[in-house]
């Protein structure tokens, strides 16, 4: 008897510390976002939801590259709307909202549609109204720099821009446009490239000391998108998914083409399949190059001991940020293959 519970405490002892977590990780270079969700994970009575929610909202309060929260990525009509969803591993209960005006703080609301309603998405107007009634207050997201940014878009003849097929033609003349055929005199295929320049995503993955994993994003979309415009950020299985005992994923980069591919659930499929991290978000982002080999994106992946990797394509390197014990808080990079 006393030698089985000598074996179980052993085996609690090393699962312990085979096991990297509490751990947080997010997209890009945002270590103070990195930072909060790390100090919150590390209290005991706080979860990896919390850490993601105020960790994410750093970058929405701080518009992390300009491309996170308030004032950054005006649309063709100047306005800044926001995309952001929150995902429980725990439960599978998620909360997101997409093309959300006047609210500054997106994963906060996105946190409102997962705890107080049975819905999982709410857009628009509607998204609005809803943060309002949950008490966030309703202002402008525009800025005196996105401002300035849409004048310069207008004056240079809204170029670039995201429509295709069009006349007048949309790669030399603002609109408003009126579909034309594909191949006619006016057809083109766009001329709006993602870059490091004009977009990003906090993407957020973390697992608490219960072993709990989340993850999230929040993010201010493509700049100059069309009014209406949702991104793959908010979109459960794109720009972010987790599920307890398996893992987690985010993904930031050409949402319009990266959201039909669904690369974070396909990540966390390779993981349940017995992928390591590395090769599952290989996998992930081989899907897409399939299709589109020059696409911008990047994706994090962390298994449900909290050994993590990433890949990447499009640009030279990919960096993330991680606060764990092991590193403190560290931005990585990897290689984009
Ligand atoms: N994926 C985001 C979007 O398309 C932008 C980004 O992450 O770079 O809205």
């Amino acid at each position: 008897m006393k030698f089985i519970s000598l074996l179980v405490t052993l085996n609690l002892i090393f699962s312990a510390e085979c096991n990297k977590y509490p751990i947080v990780i997010n997209t890009w270079g945002f270590s103070s976002a990195t930072a909060k969700a790390w100090e919150i994970i590390q209290k005991t009575d706080r979860t990896a939801i919390d850490a993601i929610v105020d960790g994410c909202a750093i970058c929405e309060r701080e518009q992390c590259d300009g491309t996170v929260g308030f004032g950054g990525s005006p649309d063709e009509k100047s306005d800044v709307a926001l995309d952001a969803l929150i995902i429980d591993g725990k439960t599978m209960n998620i909360g997101a909202v997409g093309s959300m005006r006047n609210i500054k703080n997106a994963i906060g609301v996105a946190r409102h549609v997962l705890e107080n309603t049975q819905h999982t998405f709410l857009v628009g107007d509607g998204a609005t109204e809803f943060a309002v009634q949950m008490g966030f207050k309703n202002e402008s997201l525009t800025t005196q720099q996105s401002n300035d940014m849409w004048k310069q878009w207008k004056s240079n003849r809204c170029q670039p821009n995201f429509w295709t097929n069009v006349q007048p033609d949309s790669t030399r003349f603002c609109g408003p446009y009126e579909p034309t055929m594909a191949n006619s005199v006016y057809g083109n295929m766009g001329n709006n490239e993602f870059n490091s320049q004009n977009h990003d995503t906090i993407g957020m993955i973390a697992i608490d000391s219960d072993g709990n994993i989340a993850a999230g994003t929040s993010t201010n979309g493509a700049r100059f998108k069309i009014p209406g415009r949702v991104g793959d950020s908010p979109i459960p299985g794109s720009g972010a998914y987790a599920v307890n005992g398996v893992g987690a994923a985010a993904a930031t980069g050409d949402g319009d083409v990266m959201m039909r591919f669904l690369p974070s659930f396909v990540a966390i499929e390779n993981l349940r399949n017995g992928k390591t991290p590395k090769k599952a978000a290989q996998l992930a982002i081989e899907r897409i190059r399939e299709f589109h080999p020059k696409f911008f994106g990047g994706i994090v992946v962390m298994n449900h001991n909290g050994e993590y990797a990433a890949a990447c394509n499009g640009m030279d390197k990919f960096p993330f940020s991680i606060g764990s014990k092991d590193v403190g808080i560290r931005v990585e990079y990897v290689p984009c293959t």
